[in-house]
């Protein structure tokens, strides 16, 4: 049985001073509760410091939002694996789509980044969703499988065991849209299919597929009950720990 995972991509957004505040709410309500979930917090690399220390000793995980294509040298402005593994962090987001469109990541890039995270045994979080003139013309199922197979497929099976795959449409994300929990569903199911005619039946059942995309404290629940969804990446609700609890609350 796969364990629900819900993660906090908290973009560009937060101060230090926020996040004291969201630490000390967050930590007070796990005190008295029992998550059925794992967690993880994704904030901008500066913060991930004072994160790392806030949440130390808690259930909660730090994770980085993007890493470096590159392993080491001159690259100003980027941040490597290897630096992602010295602050002590197991988790990356890799391939969201705001860095595909406004960063123009490449399916290249994006196998050199898992690649050099694996290396660093650090758990790639693995996005890919289709856009909103995909969907009308209903070849969603197209272009996530495209996504797929130009990244995942053409890695190593001992990689691809430690990626959790985040589906988000990027016509549900901060727009306040939510994929239907039948959209969602299919999708997810469609998703492990591939991985199973690729990699087989066992990888495929382990693989976590999260969904994101305007995941809330309302509609969390009933899309965390699909049988192929795996938990959410969450952005907006995320960014307070009131909403971001309860999320973390509807995984049963
Ligand atoms: C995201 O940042 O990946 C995301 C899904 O954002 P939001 O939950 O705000 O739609």
């Amino acid at each position: 049985m796969r364990k629900k995972l819900v993660a906090g991509n908290w973009k560009m957004n937060q101060n230090s001073i926020g996040i004291s505040e969201f630490a000390s709410k967050l930590l007070t309500k796990l005190q008295n509760s029992q998550p059925n979930s794992d967690i993880l917090i994704c904030p901008p690399f500066v913060y991930l410091p004072q994160l790392t220390a806030l949440f130390e000793g808690s259930s909660v995980q730090i994770g980085a939002q993007n890493v470096s294509n590159n392993s080491k040298g001159a690259f100003t402005g980027e941040v490597s694996a290897a630096m992602l593994t010295d602050i002590g962090l197991r988790w990356c987001i890799v391939g969201h789509s705001e860095r595909r469109k406004f960063n123009h990541e490449t399916d290249e890039e994006l196998i050199q980044k898992m690649e050099l995270l694996f290396a660093e045994k650090i758990n790639p979080i693995f996005c890919c969703g289709e856009t909103l003139p995909d969907r009308n013309a209903e070849k969603h199922f197209e272009i996530v499988q495209q996504q797929i197979e130009s990244t995942l497929c053409a890695m190593t099976t001992n990689i691809v065991e430690t990626i959790t795959i985040a589906y988000e449409p990027v016509w549900a994300i901060g727009t306040g849209v939510t994929a239907s929990k039948e959209q969602a569903q299919e999708m997810h199911a469609f998703i492990r299919d591939l991985i199973g005619k690729q990699f087989g039946d066992s990888i495929a059942q382990n693989t976590h597929i999260l969904y994101g995309g305007s995941v809330t404290a309302e509609n969390a629940q009933e899309l965390f009950s699909m049988p192929d969804i795996d938990g959410g990446l969450v952005g907006g609700a995320s960014l307070k720990a009131d909403s971001f609890f309860q999320i973390i609350n509807n995984c049963k």
